[in-house]
């Protein structure tokens, strides 16, 4: 599953459990974007940061790792590059793709898209505002199998980062937003604040 999570929230998490279940995968692996080229213009915060949040958030559960595979590769995150890189990590196994109905509704803007479905299944997963539709898709992937995507009804959560980051930059809570030790780490870097200029010593 890749996103900018910035920060990681409970839609993310319902999100992934859901289709592991739904699909018996072994793992899931989330990875952050290095650079979002969908995102590019706007403040995204450091790679690390998000990537922690995402240790964090993933943390106790044995089936979910978190992948340094786009922030590693220095450059702007494309999800064909990823899934290349995860098909030599996992020669053998069967990939799927997770995402949220919104970024399936504009995949065919992605780079390379036509080779994105010879590298992995994608599961489209419900989203609150958005509409669970492929029908768009269909003549695309009339020479696909009918597994290529797939869109499946998870459990309805109306959280996004960018309703997070709108709330800490308020002062307003994020709590039950987002898993509690990322709570904590969003107040303790002081991400989402204007201007956050506190004192260090070191
Ligand atoms: P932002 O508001 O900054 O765009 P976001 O909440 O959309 O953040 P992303 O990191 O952009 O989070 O999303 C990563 C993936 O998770 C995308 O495929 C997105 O569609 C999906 N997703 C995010 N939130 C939900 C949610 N509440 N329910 C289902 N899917 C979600
Ligand atoms: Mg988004």
């Amino acid at each position: 599953m890749g996103g900018t999570f910035d920060p990681i929230h409970h839609g993310h998490l319902v999100a992934a459990s859901e289709v592991a279940n739904r699909f018996d995968l072994d793992e899931v692996v989330f990875v952050p974007t290095g650079v979002p080229w969908q995102k590019s213009g706007k403040t995204v915060s450091a790679a690390e940061d998000r990537y922690l949040m995402t240790v964090i958030a993933t943390a106790s559960n044995p089936r979910f790792s978190v992948s340094r595979a786009d922030i590693d590769r220095g450059k702007m995150t494309y999800t064909v590059d990823t899934l290349r890189d995860l098909r030599e990590h996992y020669p053998d196994a069967d990939l799927y793709f997770i995402t949220g109905a919104d970024a399936l509704a504009n995949i065919l803007t992605w780079q390379d898209w036509s080779e994105l479905f010879e590298l992995a299944k994608f599961v489209g997963v419900s989203r609150p505002g958005f509409e669970l539709n492929i029908d768009h898709l269909a003549e695309h992937l009339r020479d696909y199998p009918a597994d290529a995507v797939t869109m499946i009804e998870i459990p309805a959560l109306a959280i996004s980062s960018s309703e997070c980051r709108r709330r800490a930059s308020e002062g307003r809570p994020v709590w039950y937003l987002v898993p509690d030790g990322v709570v904590q780490y969003i107040s303790k870097r002081h991400l989402y604040v204007p201007e956050a200029n506190g004192k260090v010593a070191g």
